[in-house]
């Protein structure tokens, strides 16, 4: 007969937390609702699974930083996912026991030679920042623009050169009582970063609501991981689709426009709460960044509580 000598850790792992039925909230406001409940029940959860996972250890030993700021490191692409045509994953390789090191919203720039010459751009991984082993970032090809042409040829065990971090966002969680995201396209690099980082910290209390303008379903970046972030108490969103003519797509429980993000939809969500204590973040284009910041303006938001990636 066949022993086995190893123990499936997946199978010591206690049983997950039912998710309410809908028919189990009686719609009243109660506090805490049963939605609330299961939260708490899932973070407990999640952190048993986790301690199980790392043999009882509390804490993983220290993660040595991957990428320094001042000196280019070659990376090896290991995977390279087509999300929708023009934006593609990249995964690329770290030593297991090295993470980038990455403050939330802060990105990476790298480097391609085109005709003899250096050519940097920024981007923002999308992977958790203190993620060992690898790391992902999402990029947009643009067949008139200068290094993306050249990043749509990369290939799996191409080795790239990155250098980092930078960026002057900081984030002290638990400082601002809501955050409102406002998101086009590529935009979505920062802020799944930040939503996931305060999502998955559970002393982090920050309600989040994301705006996010894609042309259309087929182009939402992210659509199943922001969906399924929406089931966290504190974070929901809504689509704004400028080019969708089949709003039949739309999926259950998925909040959808089909329009652009107007000026107005951002005074009603500001409105709603004290705008001292309301973060308003925003990356797009020029155009759209442009507009953003105008309206959180116009809707009485200070200066310091607005930043632009
Ligand atoms: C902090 C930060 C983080 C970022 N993170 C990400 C990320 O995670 N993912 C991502 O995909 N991108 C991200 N970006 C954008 C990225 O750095 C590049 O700008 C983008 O990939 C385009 O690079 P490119 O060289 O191909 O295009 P560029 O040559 O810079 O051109 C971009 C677009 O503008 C058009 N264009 C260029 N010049 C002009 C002009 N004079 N007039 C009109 N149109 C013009 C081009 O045709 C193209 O469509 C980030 C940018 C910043 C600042």
């Amino acid at each position: 007969m066949e022993t086995r000598e190893l123990v499936d850790i997946e199978e010591l792992l206690p049983p997950k937390p039912r998710a309410p039925k809908p028919s189990d909230c009686c719609g009243s406001g109660c506090c805490p609702c049963v939605h609330d409940i299961y939260e708490q029940d899932l973070k407990t959860w999640k952190k048993e699974c986790e301690l199980i996972r790392n043999g009882g250890r509390e804490e993983e030993p220290h993660a040595i930083s991957a990428v320094q700021p001042e000196k280019w490191k070659e990376f090896e692409i290991i995977k390279i996912n087509d999300i929708n045509n023009n934006t593609y994953l990249y995964t690329f390789k770290l030593n297991d026991d090295e993470h980038l090191g990455l403050n939330i919203g802060h990105h990476l720039i790298v480097k391609q030679r085109i005709n003899g010459k250096a050519v940097t751009r920024q981007y923002t991984p999308v992977s958790a920042i203190n993620k060992r082993g690898s790391f992902e970032v999402l990029i947009k090809i643009y067949p008139t623009g200068k290094i993306t042409p050249i990043i749509k040829e990369w290939k799996v065990g191409d080795l790239i050169p990155w250098r980092g971090p930078f960026g002057s966002f900081t984030y002290k969680i638990n400082s601002y009582k809501r955050i409102l995201m406002l998101a086009a396209g590529t935009g979505i690099a920062p802020m799944y970063q930040i939503i996931k980082s305060i999502l998955e910290n559970e002393d982090d209390e920050t309600f989040v609501r994301l705006y996010y303008a894609s042309k259309s379903f087929s182009n939402i970046l992210l659509r199943d991981e922001l969906s399924n972030y929406c089931q966290f108490w504190n974070f929901t969103m809504c689509h704004y689709l400028s080019g969708e003519v089949d709003m039949g797509q739309k999926r259950y429980r998925e909040e959808a426009m089909d329009r652009r993000m107007a000026k107005d939809d951002i005074r009603q969500e500001l409105v709603k709460g004290q705008v001292d204590s309301t973060l308003v973040l925003v990356c797009g284009t020029k155009s759209f960044d442009k507009d953003m910041v105008n309206a959180a303006k116009d809707a009485n938001i200070p200066n310091q509580n607005i930043f632009k990636f």
